[in-house]
Protein backbone atom coordinates (compact mmCIF):
# COMPACT_ATOMS: atom_id res chain seq x y z
CA UNK A 1 0.00 0.00 0.00
CA UNK A 2 0.66 3.74 -0.48
CA UNK A 3 0.80 5.40 2.81
CA UNK A 4 1.15 9.34 3.71
CA UNK A 5 2.52 9.58 7.26
CA UNK A 6 2.42 13.51 8.37
CA UNK A 7 5.38 14.01 11.18
CA UNK A 8 6.92 11.36 10.23
CA UNK A 9 10.65 12.36 11.02
CA UNK A 10 10.39 11.72 14.74
CA UNK A 11 9.06 9.71 17.46
CA UNK A 12 5.73 7.90 16.19
CA UNK A 13 5.75 9.35 13.00
CA UNK A 14 9.45 7.89 12.44
CA UNK A 15 8.23 4.28 13.87
CA UNK A 16 5.27 4.32 11.73
CA UNK A 17 7.38 4.83 8.76
CA UNK A 18 9.93 2.38 9.34
CA UNK A 19 7.67 -0.51 10.05
CA UNK A 20 5.51 0.80 7.11
CA UNK A 21 8.99 0.20 4.97
CA UNK A 22 9.73 -2.74 7.10
CA UNK A 23 6.09 -4.56 5.88
CA UNK A 24 6.21 -3.51 1.99
CA UNK A 25 4.81 -0.50 2.18
CA UNK A 26 5.23 2.53 0.15
CA UNK A 27 5.74 5.77 2.56
CA UNK A 28 5.16 9.28 1.89
CA UNK A 29 6.91 10.64 4.69
CA UNK A 30 5.67 14.19 5.50
CA UNK A 31 8.16 16.23 7.42
CA UNK A 32 8.87 19.76 8.00
CA UNK A 33 12.73 19.88 7.17
CA UNK A 34 14.23 17.51 4.27
CA UNK A 35 17.69 17.94 5.40
CA UNK A 36 17.54 17.05 9.26
CA UNK A 37 14.94 14.26 8.33
CA UNK A 38 17.22 12.42 5.76
CA UNK A 39 19.27 12.08 9.07
CA UNK A 40 16.91 10.08 10.98
CA UNK A 41 14.93 8.05 8.19
CA UNK A 42 18.35 6.59 6.76
CA UNK A 43 19.53 6.90 3.12
CA UNK A 44 18.77 3.62 2.24
CA UNK A 45 15.17 3.43 3.61
CA UNK A 46 15.14 6.19 1.38
CA UNK A 47 16.39 4.68 -1.47
CA UNK A 48 13.94 1.81 -0.43
CA UNK A 49 10.18 2.46 -0.23
CA UNK A 50 10.34 5.92 2.29
CA UNK A 51 9.73 8.89 -0.38
CA UNK A 52 10.56 12.51 1.88
CA UNK A 53 7.68 15.20 0.89
CA UNK A 54 8.06 18.45 2.18
CA UNK A 55 4.85 19.07 4.51
CA UNK A 56 3.93 21.61 7.05
CA UNK A 57 0.06 20.44 8.17
CA UNK A 58 0.00 24.37 9.67
CA UNK A 59 0.56 25.88 6.00
CA UNK A 60 -2.32 25.13 3.37
CA UNK A 61 0.40 25.77 0.31
CA UNK A 62 2.50 23.39 1.66
CA UNK A 63 -0.31 20.88 1.98
CA UNK A 64 -1.31 21.43 -1.09
CA UNK A 65 1.95 21.62 -2.63
CA UNK A 66 2.46 18.25 -1.24
CA UNK A 67 -1.04 16.57 -2.43
CA UNK A 68 -0.11 18.07 -6.30
CA UNK A 69 3.51 16.15 -6.18
CA UNK A 70 1.79 13.00 -4.80
CA UNK A 71 -0.60 13.29 -7.59
CA UNK A 72 1.74 13.73 -10.09
CA UNK A 73 4.63 11.04 -9.05
CA UNK A 74 2.09 8.44 -7.98
CA UNK A 75 -1.27 8.84 -8.79
CA UNK A 76 -3.10 7.10 -5.68
CA UNK A 77 -2.73 6.84 -2.07
CA UNK A 78 -3.80 3.98 -0.20
CA UNK A 79 -3.61 5.40 3.48
CA UNK A 80 -3.32 8.80 5.22
CA UNK A 81 -1.72 9.09 8.95
CA UNK A 82 -2.53 12.09 10.54
CA UNK A 83 -0.03 11.69 13.04
CA UNK A 84 1.95 15.49 13.84
CA UNK A 85 0.80 16.83 16.80
CA UNK A 86 2.16 18.97 19.59
CA UNK A 87 2.00 19.51 23.14
CA UNK A 88 2.17 23.26 24.43
CA UNK A 89 1.61 24.59 27.32
CA UNK A 90 2.08 21.07 29.17
CA UNK A 91 0.36 21.55 32.99
CA UNK A 92 -0.12 25.03 32.97
CA UNK A 93 -3.55 26.39 34.96
CA UNK A 94 -6.07 28.26 33.54
CA UNK A 95 -5.06 31.55 34.91
CA UNK A 96 -1.92 31.46 33.26
CA UNK A 97 -2.77 30.19 29.72
CA UNK A 98 -0.89 31.82 26.57
CA UNK A 99 -4.03 31.92 24.02
CA UNK A 100 -1.75 32.24 20.96
CA UNK A 101 0.31 29.19 22.23
CA UNK A 102 -3.32 27.38 22.08
CA UNK A 103 -4.14 28.58 19.31
CA UNK A 104 -1.04 27.30 17.50
CA UNK A 105 -1.73 23.89 19.32
CA UNK A 106 -5.10 23.73 17.36
CA UNK A 107 -3.45 24.84 14.53
CA UNK A 108 -1.06 21.18 14.01
CA UNK A 109 -3.52 19.17 15.99
CA UNK A 110 -7.34 19.91 14.40
CA UNK A 111 -6.48 22.42 11.42
CA UNK A 112 -3.54 20.36 10.69
CA UNK A 113 -6.09 16.91 9.60
CA UNK A 114 -8.53 18.71 8.55
CA UNK A 115 -6.19 20.50 5.54
CA UNK A 116 -4.42 17.53 4.50
CA UNK A 117 -7.86 15.40 4.50
CA UNK A 118 -8.99 18.01 2.61
CA UNK A 119 -6.34 17.98 -0.13
CA UNK A 120 -5.62 14.21 -0.17
CA UNK A 121 -9.09 12.53 0.18
CA UNK A 122 -9.34 12.95 -3.83
CA UNK A 123 -6.44 10.96 -4.05
CA UNK A 124 -7.54 8.07 -1.72
CA UNK A 125 -8.39 5.10 -3.40
CA UNK A 126 -11.58 3.82 -2.47
CA UNK A 127 -12.06 0.24 -1.59
CA UNK A 128 -12.19 -2.24 1.65
CA UNK A 129 -8.44 -1.80 2.73
CA UNK A 130 -8.12 2.45 2.56
CA UNK A 131 -8.62 4.25 5.68
CA UNK A 132 -7.86 7.32 7.37
CA UNK A 133 -6.12 6.88 10.61
CA UNK A 134 -6.42 10.52 13.02
CA UNK A 135 -3.42 9.79 15.62
CA UNK A 136 -5.61 11.64 18.42
CA UNK A 137 -5.62 10.54 22.52
CA UNK A 138 -6.72 9.02 25.66
CA UNK A 139 -6.34 13.28 26.87
CA UNK A 140 -9.13 13.86 24.30
CA UNK A 141 -11.63 11.28 26.13
CA UNK A 142 -14.37 13.84 27.28
CA UNK A 143 -15.45 11.00 30.19
CA UNK A 144 -11.59 11.09 31.21
CA UNK A 145 -11.10 14.93 31.60
CA UNK A 146 -8.22 15.70 33.86
CA UNK A 147 -7.73 19.63 34.56
CA UNK A 148 -4.70 20.08 32.73
CA UNK A 149 -3.08 20.21 29.09
CA UNK A 150 -6.17 22.29 27.98
CA UNK A 151 -5.60 23.03 24.50
CA UNK A 152 -3.66 19.94 23.91
CA UNK A 153 -6.85 17.93 25.52
CA UNK A 154 -9.50 19.90 23.74
CA UNK A 155 -7.78 19.78 20.50
CA UNK A 156 -7.99 15.99 20.56
CA UNK A 157 -11.55 16.29 21.66
CA UNK A 158 -12.08 18.00 18.44
CA UNK A 159 -10.36 15.70 16.09
CA UNK A 160 -12.27 13.02 17.48
CA UNK A 161 -15.88 14.47 16.38
CA UNK A 162 -14.27 15.49 13.01
CA UNK A 163 -13.25 11.83 13.06
CA UNK A 164 -16.75 10.49 13.40
CA UNK A 165 -17.62 13.40 10.71
CA UNK A 166 -15.76 12.08 8.35
CA UNK A 167 -16.61 8.46 9.03
CA UNK A 168 -20.29 9.46 8.53
CA UNK A 169 -18.86 10.77 4.67
CA UNK A 170 -16.81 8.32 3.64
CA UNK A 171 -18.69 5.45 4.73
CA UNK A 172 -19.95 4.63 1.31
CA UNK A 173 -16.86 5.11 0.04
CA UNK A 174 -15.61 2.26 1.91
CA UNK A 175 -12.77 4.15 3.40
CA UNK A 176 -12.43 3.59 7.13
CA UNK A 177 -11.80 6.30 9.92
CA UNK A 178 -10.13 5.93 13.15
CA UNK A 179 -9.05 8.44 15.89
CA UNK A 180 -6.61 5.83 17.55
CA UNK A 181 -5.52 6.67 21.06
CA UNK A 182 -1.57 5.61 20.73
CA UNK A 183 -0.95 4.87 24.36
CA UNK A 184 2.05 6.65 26.11
CA UNK A 185 4.70 5.93 24.16
CA UNK A 186 8.70 7.04 24.60
CA UNK A 187 9.04 10.15 22.40
CA UNK A 188 9.96 13.60 22.53
CA UNK A 189 6.57 14.49 23.88
CA UNK A 190 5.89 11.17 25.98
CA UNK A 191 9.19 11.84 27.58
CA UNK A 192 11.54 9.15 28.81
CA UNK A 193 9.36 7.58 31.61
CA UNK A 194 6.58 6.50 29.44
CA UNK A 195 6.13 2.59 29.54
CA UNK A 196 5.40 2.26 25.25
CA UNK A 197 7.45 1.64 22.66
CA UNK A 198 6.45 3.68 19.81
CA UNK A 199 7.24 0.67 17.27
CA UNK A 200 4.59 -1.51 19.11
CA UNK A 201 2.16 1.11 18.34
CA UNK A 202 3.42 1.81 14.81
CA UNK A 203 2.85 -2.29 14.63
CA UNK A 204 -0.45 -1.95 16.10
CA UNK A 205 -1.75 0.71 13.76
CA UNK A 206 -0.44 -1.27 10.62
CA UNK A 207 -2.07 -4.18 11.80
CA UNK A 208 -5.42 -2.20 11.87
CA UNK A 209 -4.24 -0.92 8.01
CA UNK A 210 -3.95 -4.38 7.12
CA UNK A 211 -7.11 -5.74 7.92
CA UNK A 212 -5.84 -7.86 10.69
CA UNK A 213 -7.73 -6.58 13.48
CA UNK A 214 -11.13 -7.51 14.20
CA UNK A 215 -12.99 -3.82 14.48
CA UNK A 216 -16.82 -2.93 15.42
CA UNK A 217 -18.45 -0.96 12.60
CA UNK A 218 -19.51 1.55 15.03
CA UNK A 219 -16.00 2.46 16.66
CA UNK A 220 -14.16 5.03 15.50
CA UNK A 221 -12.31 6.26 18.65
CA UNK A 222 -9.81 3.12 19.28
CA UNK A 223 -6.78 2.19 21.12
CA UNK A 224 -3.25 1.37 18.88
CA UNK A 225 -4.87 -2.80 19.58
CA UNK A 226 -8.43 -1.93 17.81
CA UNK A 227 -9.93 -1.30 21.39
CA UNK A 228 -12.81 1.04 21.87
CA UNK A 229 -12.08 4.11 23.68
CA UNK A 230 -14.77 6.15 25.88
CA UNK A 231 -15.58 9.11 23.77
P1 LIG B 1 6.89 14.14 18.97
O1 LIG B 1 6.90 15.44 19.67
O2 LIG B 1 7.97 13.15 19.25
O3 LIG B 1 6.83 14.36 17.37
C1 LIG B 1 5.90 15.27 16.84
C2 LIG B 1 5.98 15.24 15.33
O4 LIG B 1 5.02 16.17 14.81
C3 LIG B 1 7.35 15.66 14.79
O5 LIG B 1 7.67 14.89 13.66
C4 LIG B 1 7.12 17.12 14.38
O6 LIG B 1 7.98 17.58 13.37
C5 LIG B 1 5.70 17.00 13.86
N1 LIG B 1 5.06 18.31 13.71
C6 LIG B 1 4.83 19.26 14.66
N2 LIG B 1 4.28 20.35 14.10
C7 LIG B 1 4.15 20.09 12.77
C8 LIG B 1 3.64 20.81 11.66
N3 LIG B 1 3.18 22.06 11.78
N4 LIG B 1 3.64 20.21 10.44
C9 LIG B 1 4.13 18.95 10.28
N5 LIG B 1 4.65 18.22 11.29
C10 LIG B 1 4.65 18.79 12.52
O7 LIG B 1 5.47 13.51 19.31
P2 LIG B 1 4.94 11.99 19.25
O8 LIG B 1 5.64 11.23 18.21
O9 LIG B 1 4.89 11.48 20.62
O10 LIG B 1 3.43 12.27 18.82
C11 LIG B 1 2.84 11.76 17.64
C12 LIG B 1 1.34 11.82 17.80
O11 LIG B 1 0.93 10.97 18.90
C13 LIG B 1 0.81 13.22 18.15
O12 LIG B 1 -0.38 13.47 17.44
C14 LIG B 1 0.54 13.13 19.64
O13 LIG B 1 -0.45 14.04 20.08
C15 LIG B 1 0.08 11.69 19.78
N6 LIG B 1 0.20 11.14 21.13
C16 LIG B 1 1.43 10.89 21.69
C17 LIG B 1 1.51 10.33 22.96
C18 LIG B 1 2.82 9.99 23.61
O14 LIG B 1 2.81 9.42 24.72
N7 LIG B 1 3.95 10.30 22.99
C19 LIG B 1 0.30 9.99 23.73
C20 LIG B 1 -0.94 10.29 23.05
C21 LIG B 1 -0.96 10.83 21.80
P3 LIG B 1 9.26 18.54 13.70
O15 LIG B 1 10.41 17.64 14.05
O16 LIG B 1 9.46 19.30 12.44
O17 LIG B 1 8.87 19.42 14.86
Amino acid sequence: MRILITGANRGLGLALSQVGAERGHQILAGVRNIQQSEASLTQSEINKSISLLPLDVTDEESVTSAANTVKENFGTIDAIINNAGVLLERDKQIEDLDLDQMKVTFDVNFFGPIRVVKHFLPLLMMGDRSSIINISSEAGSISNAYAGDYAYASSKTALNMFSQQLNQYVKSKNINVYAIHPGWIKTDMGGVRAPGDPMDTAKGIFDIIEGKREIGSQNVFITYEGQPMPL
